[in-house]
């Protein structure tokens, strides 16, 4: 492979790792096993909730830190390692700052 080719291939140009994270961990997201009305287990094989005997749907949390969906958005990875860079930029900045 050629020099050329290696760089075409950067996963972050060819769209191949655009896989979306979770914005405060940076990790997938997972369908939770509880209802999200009464965050009760589902009655048997059905979508109706054990605690309320409603329909009820799934919700979705961070793998991480098991926050739910309304905790977070679901961003590009590249721009949660741009969010973390920037984080950590702000730090080192204001620690400089305290030093003086
Ligand atoms: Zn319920
Ligand atoms: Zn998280």
């Amino acid at each position: 492979m050629s020099y050329d080719n290696y760089k075409l291939s950067n996963p972050i140009d060819d769209g191949y790792n655009n896989e979306l994270v979770t914005s405060c961990c940076g990790v997938e997201e997972e369908s939770s096993e509880t209802s999200n009305c009464c965050d009760s287990k589902f009655w048997a094989e059905t979508d109706i909730c054990g605690e309320c005997k409603e329909h009820a749907d799934t919700y979705m949390v961070c793998t991480e830190c098991g926050d739910d969906e309304d905790c977070y958005t679901m961003i590009e990875e590249y721009e949660y390692e741009q969010n973390m860079r920037d984080h950590y930029d702000e730090m080192k900045s204001d620690g400089d700052r305290d030093e003086r």
